[in-house]
């Protein structure tokens, strides 16, 4: 991460703070102190106030941290021993009088109890949920570009894959296959447990791979994510093994319209639920709309499910550099179900698709 993006993003973040009238921010949510500061351990916290910013963890990321956060203008603070909700907060009484937010929806109730007392009634401490996660939508260029990286990178392993099914694969031998080749193109793992479901499991929109092989004359749903630099990428495609009856190829057809309807209404003005509209009136349409049991797609980025959610009742405007999913569905009990995923750029020049492999019905 450049200096000046990381300073950009603190500086929007006190902005943040200013408004909400907290003279300090306790972030501990990894990717966000990622984020914020480009430390990657998986322990620690950053303190941000208004004119200085300390990441505290434990001496197991000492050299780590001074690595990370080398020309940043953060100090790095090692707490003894393996970093305790207690430890920083006793190491906050000491510093402050008043009120410090803490991200509420992140903390174990374990912790925010022991929070409470190492500050021993010095401090307020006031929940804050979702202040860096509500920056984190909007994508800065450089995170754009290693998106497209990962989208890329998702792209052709699964087109590569796809080129190797046939009947008799198991369907956990298709997932190592996926997770090998997304290795060897320098991804530190998968964003989320592949996903290859054949036949009537298909029909489960988050059913783990089995030992079952791929049969002849099934659907298959494939879904997959690479972690390439920190940033995730999300993308699914459903193939038939055999020629496919008319009926799957309609619902085919149906899935693939819900999907560039959600495409076309992407803006950054749009409202979060206004993709989902589309995409459900598409398969009202075909009378498929019961079929269609899961929102349309999500915010991605550092985490695989990030905000905002594209579902009903999602009023809060996409935003301007979002990065989301669309992905709808249809899932019928003992057949299977067919979903088509892609990653989406919103910008407002127009919707900008990040993943790229083919997108028509495949029948092998
Ligand atoms: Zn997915
Ligand atoms: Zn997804």
């Amino acid at each position: 991460m450049s200096l000046n993006e990381h300073k950009q993003r603190l500086k929007r973040l006190r902005e943040a703070m200013a408004k909400a009238r907290t003279s300090a921010f306790w972030v501990s949510h990894a990717p966000n102190v990622f984020y914020l500061s480009g430390f990657t351990g998986d322990s620690g916290g950053l303190l941000v106030e208004p004119s200085r910013a300390t990441l505290l963890t434990d001496s197991r990321f000492t050299t780590q941290a001074h690595e990370e956060l080398a020309g940043a203008r953060i100090g790095v603070k090692i707490v003894k021993g393996p970093l305790a909700a207690a430890a920083t907060a006793e190491l906050l009484g000491r510093r402050f009088r008043g009120s410090v937010a803490f991200e509420s929806a992140r903390v174990t109730v374990a912790d925010s109890a022991r929070l409470r007392k190492g500050a021993s009634g010095r401090i307020r401490w006031r929940g804050a949920e979702g202040w860096v996660e509500a920056l984190r939508r909007v994508k800065d260029a450089e995170e754009i570009a290693e998106m497209r990286q990962a989208a890329r990178l998702a792209s052709e392993v699964l087109t590569e894959v796809i080129a190797l099914l046939k009947p008799g694969l198991r369907e956990c031998d298709v997932t190592a296959e996926i997770e090998f080749r997304m290795r060897r193109r320098g991804a530190t793992g998968p964003s989320f447990e592949t996903i290859v479901a054949s036949g009537p499991r298909g029909a489960l929109p988050h059913a783990r791979a089995t030992t079952k092989p791929l049969g002849r004359n099934e659907l298959v749903v494939i879904d997959m994510g690479a972690i390439l630099r920190h940033y995730c990428s999300d993308l699914t495609r459903t193939v038939f093994l055999g020629r496919a009856p008319a009926r799957i190829r309609r619902w085919y057809r149906a899935v693939k319209e819900a999907h560039e309807a959600a495409c076309q209404v992407l803006r950054p003005d749009a409202r979060a639920e206004e993709p989902d509209l589309a995409a459900r009136e598409v398969l009202r349409g075909y009378g498929l709309e019961a079929a269609f049991i899961h929102s349309t797609g999500h915010g991605l980025g550092l985490e695989v499910h990030e905000e905002p959610r594209l579902g009903r009742g999602q009023k809060s405007p996409l935003g301007p550099s979002s990065v989301v999913t669309i992905e709808p569905g249809v899932y019928l009990e003992g057949l299977g179900g067919i979903r088509v995923e892609d990653d989406v750029l919103v910008l407002p020049s127009g919707p900008q698709l990040l993943t790229d492999a083919p997108r028509e019905f495949l029948e092998l």
